[in-house]
């Protein structure tokens, strides 16, 4: 088991509906040392990619995101959920269905921080259905950048989103990636990798 593994097995908390709460450590209350590890470990990962931003989605993308982006000594810039219809121009939209709220929200980045010229790196904590990941991917497209990367914390593998995403060609590295979890006895299976 790797670092993020063994501190799911020690601090998760499976929950009914396929949900792994990780809020002591992940995504509520952070742990920066264990984020550090993380984007030690994703720069190792995409030593051969040329990236020169991190992007990412609110809320608990950005925390990660902002430790991984020390490591590869480049900006962050966050898509933001907007309920509003009120939105000018000067916006990238894409619409994202949440996996834990079941709603949909858009989510915008603004012209000014994204261009043909950005090689992206898209960092999240959990990959499930990708939906997520596909309004970012949609951001970086209509910004006409590229994605040269993928970096989650945690991969729920039982969930399509994982298996779509790499289909599609993109270099998707999951620092953990959980094939089954059990919310009676709390165990959690880990993909070999
Ligand atoms: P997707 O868009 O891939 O279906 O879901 C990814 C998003 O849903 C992530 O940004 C994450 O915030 C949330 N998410 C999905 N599954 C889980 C889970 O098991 N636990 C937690 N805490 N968040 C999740």
């Amino acid at each position: 088991m790797n670092f993020l593994e063994e501190r799911i097995v020690k601090d998760g908390v499976v929950k009914k509906g396929n949900v792994l709460k990780v809020d002591s450590f992940l995504n509520h209350q952070m742990d920066i040392e264990l984020f550090d590890r993380m984007g030690e470990e994703f720069k190792r990962r995409f030593a051969n990619e040329n990236i020169n931003k991190i992007v990412t989605i609110e809320a608990s993308g950005i925390g990660i995101a902002c430790i991984v982006a020390r490591h590869f000594g480049v900006p962050v810039v966050f898509a933001k959920k907007s309920q509003s219809i009120n939105i000018d121009g000067d916006v990238y939209i894409a619409e994202v269905e949440s996996f834990t709220h079941k709603c949909k929200n858009q989510v915008i980045v603004s012209k000014k921080f994204l261009s043909a010229d950005d090689h992206v790196l898209l960092i999240d904590d959990f990959l499930a259905n990708g939906y997520a990941l596909q309004g970012l991917i949609s951001i970086v497209q209509q910004a006409g950048g590229t994605v040269e990367g993928i970096g989650i914390a945690i991969e729920k593998g039982f969930q399509y989103g994982g298996r779509t995403i790499r289909n599609l060609g993109y270099h998707l590295e999951s620092l953990a990636i959980v094939d089954g979890m059990d919310p009676e006895t709390g165990e959690v299976i880990f993909r070999e990798q």
